[in-house]
This record gives structure tokens, sequence and C-alpha cells, in this order.
């Protein structure tokens, strides 16, 4: 970039010199001309004024200044008078002249020639005398190829030296509009601070957020890492506890199947807990390449759970209410399943034995914007006091952390939840009151 800025700045110093000097030479050059050929022309009138008071053509030698030149030519073409010395000149008939053809037609007429090898211009202009000769005056000045080259040397200097100014120039501009973007850059984390022009200002506040997201990211990312090591650890080391016992011979013959059935249920645990790892790091990727969405009757799906759930339910005394009336979303049949599933398999175990949980499927027609199916899972369990229930779906967060491992929960049902949902582009309320119950809504867009 910084090359690029010198380069740009210098070609425009150096485009800026070639058409000043192309057009300070051109105007001047035409100024020059003009006033030459209006000399020529008061000359020539002057001239022609005095001609009859002369006795003989060879007086008007008299009025020759060395830079003009007099001819007198009769009404025949032939010369009469010519002040340049004759063997400079052609003495033939004059009459082809286009100035001379045009002085005896009109009275007055003019003619410019140029020699662009001797780099000269001769300007002429004839005026008809009242006996009918033509008189004609005429001029050579340089042209403009030699008014450039008497001048290219001039021209070559002030060039250089403005070259080697705009070098300079160029480059000390450069510096100063690159170096503060280059300490902006440097000091990216108070970016804010370091901002040098107010053009650079969205760019500096998107790399902010940027930055902010990034450090967030992270953030969730370490301590998920933590929370899964950690989670990981505490079904390992009693399952490590009660096999180091049984293979020390410390328990009792009574006790090994306890201990078996203790390591069963812990290692049960950490299948469930790695099953939910995958599902999420799965969801994770739907980021970069989302699944294949078809149109699917959500009644099915429930349908379906609440029959996978019925014997849970009953032995935790739970009653199931659903019925079973169809509504279509656009989503991921796998997805879906896993969302209801979670949302139900809560209501059951974070419920009281007696309890119920009310599934409810409905569209609703919305007076502004597009129709919506409303999915809620209703319990009259032990609900989620108000502080908790913004955190609730966060990866491992859990109100009562023993309740939930008693239960078999992991503490990501509702962080998959909220990630299929928003998959989905579906939104979740939840209602809850401590025991009382918790009423958790699912609002997708019609399909
Ligand atoms: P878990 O595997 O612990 O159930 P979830 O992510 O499914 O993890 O839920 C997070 C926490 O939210 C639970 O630990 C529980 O405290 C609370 N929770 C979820 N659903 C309900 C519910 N229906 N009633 C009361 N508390 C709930």
């Amino acid at each position: 970039m910084e090359k690029k800025i010198y380069f740009r700045l210098f070609s425009i110093g150096m485009l800026s010199l070639v058409l000043t000097a192309t057009l300070i030479i051109f105007i001047f050059h035409e100024i020059f001309d003009q006033q030459a050929k209006q000399d020529i022309q008061i000359t020539a009138q002057t001239l022609a004024a005095t001609c009859p008071h002369l006795n003989d053509c060879s007086e008007l030698s008299e009025f020759i200044k060395p830079d003009l030149r007099i001819t007198l030519v009769s009404a025949t073409g032939t010369v009469l008078f010519e002040s340049q010395k004759p063997e400079e000149q052609t003495m033939e008939n004059h009459l082809g002249r286009p100035e001379i053809r045009a002085a005896l037609e009109t009275g007055t007429g003019e003619a410019t020639r140029t020699s662009k090898t001797f780099g000269y211009s001769s300007y002429y202009y004839a005026i008809r005398l009242e006996d009918g000769k033509v008189l004609r005056i005429s001029k050579t000045v340089a042209n403009l190829y030699s008014v450039y080259d008497k001048a290219l040397p001039a021209i070559a200097g002030v060039s250089v030296g403005i070259i080697i100014l705009s070098l300079i120039l160029s480059s000390v501009l450069t510096r100063k509009i690159i170096h503060p973007i280059e300490v902006m850059a440097r000091n990216l984390d108070e970016i804010e601070q370091h901002v040098p022009y107010k053009e650079l200002e969205p760019s500096a506040r998107a790399i902010k957020t940027q930055q902010i997201r990034r450090q967030e990211n992270e953030r969730i990312r370490r301590e998920f890492t933590a929370n899964v090591s950690h989670e990981l650890k505490t079904p390992l080391t009693s399952i490590s506890g009660y096999a180091e016992m049984i293979k020390n011979g410390m328990a009792q013959e009574k006790d090994i199947r306890d201990f078996a059935g203790k390591i069963h249920v812990e290692a049960a645990r950490l299948i469930t807990l790695i099953g939910d790892i995958i599902k999420l790091s799965e969801l994770d990727e739907t980021n970069k390449t989302p699944p294949h969405f078809h149109r699917i009757d959500l009644s099915q799906i429930v349908s379906e759970t609440v029959e996978s759930l019925s014997l849970v339910a009953s032995q935790k005394e739970v009653t199931l209410h659903w019925e079973e009336t169809p509504a279509f979303v656009q989503g991921n049949k796998e997805m879906l399943e896993e969302l209801v599933y979670n949302l139900c398999d809560n209501a059951i175990r974070y419920n009281n034995p007696g309890g119920s949980v009310t599934l409810l499927l409905e569209e609703k027609k919305t007076e502004a914007g597009p129709a919506q199916v409303v999915f809620q899972v209703q319990d009259t369990g032990i609900g989620i006091p108000k502080e908790h229930q913004e955190r609730i779906f966060e990866r491992f967060y859990r109100v009562d952390k023993s309740r939930s491992k008693e239960t078999g929960g992991t503490g990501l049902g509702l962080a998959i939840v909220k990630h299929i949902a928003l998959c989905h582009q579906a939104q979740i309320q939840v209602q809850s009151a401590p025991n009382k119950g918790t009423c958790i809504e699912v609002i997708f867009p019609q399909g």
C-alpha cells in the first residue's frame, strides 16, 4: 500500500508537471503568434497607405526592418520588388500564392507556411493597393517545435528539479499518511484511541467488534474445554476408584456386584456426556455447512417422543398429555427430534411425582408477519428461579447440579436445544416459577 500511495502521488506530480509545461508553452506560443500577426497586419496597412506617395518601388527598402520581408507584386503576379536578397528568393510568378490570390480577389489575404524541418513558420499578409498591385509583408517566427527545441534545456533542468522535489514530497507525504495507520495496526487492543482518519472509524469499529467476538469465542471455548475435562474427570475418578478396590481385593464378595453397578452407571453417564459433546460439535459445524431442510410435520416427531418417554414418565409418576395436531415447519428431522426429546425429558426429570407434562402444538397467524408454529412444553415441576432463567441455555449450566446428575443430566441438553432453534430461525421463550412449574415455548416460522 505504501508503494502504491507513493507511486500515485509521484505520478500526480509528474502528470501536473507535464500538463502545466505543455499548456504554458502552447498558450505563450499562441499569444506570440497572434501578436506577430497583428504587427504584420498593422505594418502592411501603414505601408499600403504610404505606397501611393512613393515614386518608385525601390523606395520601399527604407521601411525594411531586418525581420520583415516586403514583396510588391503586379496584378499579373510579376514580382516588382522583393526585400530579401534575390538569390534567396525565387522571383517566379506569384499569382499561385494563396495570400496574393485572396488579396487580388477580396482586397486582403493571409497565409501561414510552416517549415517543420527548420522549425519556422512564415506568416504572410497581402493588401491590394489602389493601383491593383499587391503589397505583401511576411515575417518568419520560430514555431512550436523550435520553441520546444530552444526551451528544452531549461525544461529539462526544471523538470529534473521538480522530479526530485516530487520524489521527496511523495515520500514524506506517503510516510505521513501511512504512519498513523501503522500506529493503529500496532495498537489493535486500543484501536478506538488510535483512529487517525474519520473515514477509518467504521473499519476500526468493525475490527473492535470482531476482536471482542473473537475474545468471547476464545473464552467460551476455553471454559468449555475446562468444563468438559472436569465433567469427564468425575465419573472416571469414581470408575477408577471402584476398579482399583476390586483389583486390590479390598472389595468384599458381596460388594463387587454393587461396585460393578456403580462403574456401569458412571460409564453410562460418560457415554451420554460424550454423546452430547459430539452433538454440540456437530451443531457447531452446521454454522459452516447448513443441513438439508424439508417440510416436516412436527406432531409426528412429538408423538414418537411421547411414546419413547412414556415408560420413564410412568416410572417417575408423571402423566403426559398430548393431542396430535399436525403442524408443519421447515427443518431437519434428526435435529427436531433432539430438540423435542430434550425439552420433554427435562419436563419429566425436573417434575414431582404425581405431576404432569402437557405438550401443545399450534399454528398461529400473526397480524404482521408470517404464520408461526408454536411448540409448548408445560410441566408442573420444580420450576426455575428467575435469576437462572437466562443462563440455563449455557453449556454445563445447571440450577441444581446434584439433581441434574441424579437424573442423568449432562448440563448440555438446553444448549443443544438453543443451537437447534437458532438453526431453524426459531425463538425460545421461558416462563417458570419455583415449585409451580415451567413452560418452554419454541416458536418456528411456519413451513
Ligand atoms: P441437564 O442435563 O442438567 O438437564 P439442561 O441443559 O437440559 O441440562 O438444563 C439446564 C438446567 O436447566 C438443568 O440443570 C435444570 O436446572 C434446568 N432445567 C431445565 N429444564 C427444566 C425444567 N423443565 N424444570 C426445571 N428446571 C429445568
